[in-house]
């Protein structure tokens, strides 16, 4: 080529070498991902088309690669295929409980893993999402919450764990198929490691692809984000996500709950109620659900059940309260409370005129259940005497 040679070439067909490596597609939002096409030759004018285009394949379709985008050019396929991937975590390893769960391990980029598990069940598919590798706070009767916060996920890792799971159970729609009724995976919990709050906008840009009409297109009432209690990204996550709302009450005192979720010391329980009552309204959502481990002989009193009524009726915040059994771990400092015990609390809150489901522990056997979710790869870093010591024990 001559030193002559023309320099107004259309940007589309120079190559160019990016030096931090291709650019993953997965993750972004419409709107990144049109200026991120531009950034690298899409012309501005066919932008928002070739979005909507790419954006079908990669979460309608479930297409990874860009050769089979059959209704874009070829020579932009190749072009697309030089700078971008669509790439999602790698499944490193699945359990299948004797109950039909699956807990899945997921490894993300720098090699941290995260578990993700698939609750079947017979009317839906629930999948319980990560959002942090470990966890800033450390609630005591929480396994995660032995584990430190390693990083938070990227919003392409918390929607390639839905994208691997349906990979997994061969879900995706054929090609051009009309309309997308299969369902194996039908609702998701943020319910996974993590504190979803603490990585808000990673969370809410993921959720938004999940609720996509042209993509995975789940209501937005199919999707549970449950926190610990992050009082100012409550408000906004009825804003800017407007899913459901689950709340991991676990305590009707400020002192028994600043033991045992220690982020009540930072927003107490009536700034938590406060903004729980606010919530439906700004985010036109139905019931909160007030999640409730039951610990043997330290939340599980009548008197408890009578104040957690008395918290939700002076606030008058639409509710249903979810007792769950604890969940053991090696070393954790708590016991389940018994069936009779549970059954008398949870008769006292439905008596009181309110839903008060008992949840079924899933995957036990896999250590798949709520709380036991760590990835072995990152051990505990805490001792039984140092994990005591902070339940106040
Ligand atoms: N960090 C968020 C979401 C993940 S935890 C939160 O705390 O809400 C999901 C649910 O499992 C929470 O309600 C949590 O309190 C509960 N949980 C944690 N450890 C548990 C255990 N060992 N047994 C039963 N439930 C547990
Ligand atoms: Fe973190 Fe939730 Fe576990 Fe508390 S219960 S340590 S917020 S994951």
């Amino acid at each position: 080529m001559s030193a002559t040679a023309p320099i107004t070439q259309d940007v589309m067909t120079i190559p160019r070498k990016l030096p931090e490596g291709p650019i993953n597609l997965v993750g972004l939002t419409r709107d990144a991902m049109r200026e991120t096409l531009i950034a690298h030759g899409t012309p501005e004018k066919q932008a928002r088309m070739r979005t909507g285009q790419i954006w079908q394949w990669i979460y309608q379709w479930g297409v990874r690669d860009f050769a089979s985008m059959t209704n874009l050019a070829k020579a932009y396929r190749a072009q697309l295929a030089e700078t971008f991937v669509v790439e999602i975590p790698e499944m490193v390893s699945r359990q299948v409980s004797s109950d039909g769960t699956r807990k899945y391990l997921a490894r993300i980029a720098g090699g941290h893993e995260v578990e993700v598990v698939y609750i079947p069940e017979d009317d839906r598919g629930t999948l319980c999402v990560s959002s942090q590798v470990g966890c800033t706070l450390t609630c005591s009767f929480c396994h995660t919450g032995t584990q430190k916060l390693v990083r938070n996920l990227t919003a392409g890792e918390i929607i390639g764990q839905v994208m691997m799971v349906r990979d997994d159970l061969g879900e995706w729609p054929e090609i051009g198929a009309p309309k997308d009724e299969t369902r194996l995976l039908s609702n998701i919990v943020l319910m996974g490691m993590g504190e979803p709050l603490y990585n808000f906008e990673n969370v809410r840009d993921a959720m938004k692809i999940a609720m996509d009409p042209e993509g995975i297109q789940l209501s937005r009432r199919r999707i549970t984000l449950s926190t610990s209690g992050v009082v100012p990204e409550i408000t906004r996550t009825a804003e800017e996500i407007g899913c459901q709302l689950a709340i991991s009450f676990h305590a009707t005192t400020d002192e028994t709950r600043n033991l045992l979720v220690p982020i009540n010391k930072r927003w107490n329980i009536e700034e938590l109620l406060a903004a729980l009552a606010a919530y439906p309204k700004v985010s036109n959502s139905e019931r909160i659900t007030f999640e409730y481990v039951m610990l043997k002989d330290v939340n599980d009193s009548d008197e408890d059940a009578r104040r957690l009524i008395d918290h939700i009726r002076r606030h008058q915040i639409p509710a249903k309260i979810n007792l769950i059994p604890f969940n053991e771990w090696p070393g954790a400092p708590y016991q389940r409370s018994s069936n009779n015990r549970i059954r008398a609390f949870a008769d006292i809150i439905y008596k009181a005129g309110y839903a008060s489901p008992i949840r079924t522990p899933r995957g036990e056997d896999i250590m798949a259940a709520c709380g036991q979710l760590k990835s072995a790869t990152e051990r505990a870093r805490k001792s039984r005497r140092q994990i005591e010591a902070e339940a106040g024990l």
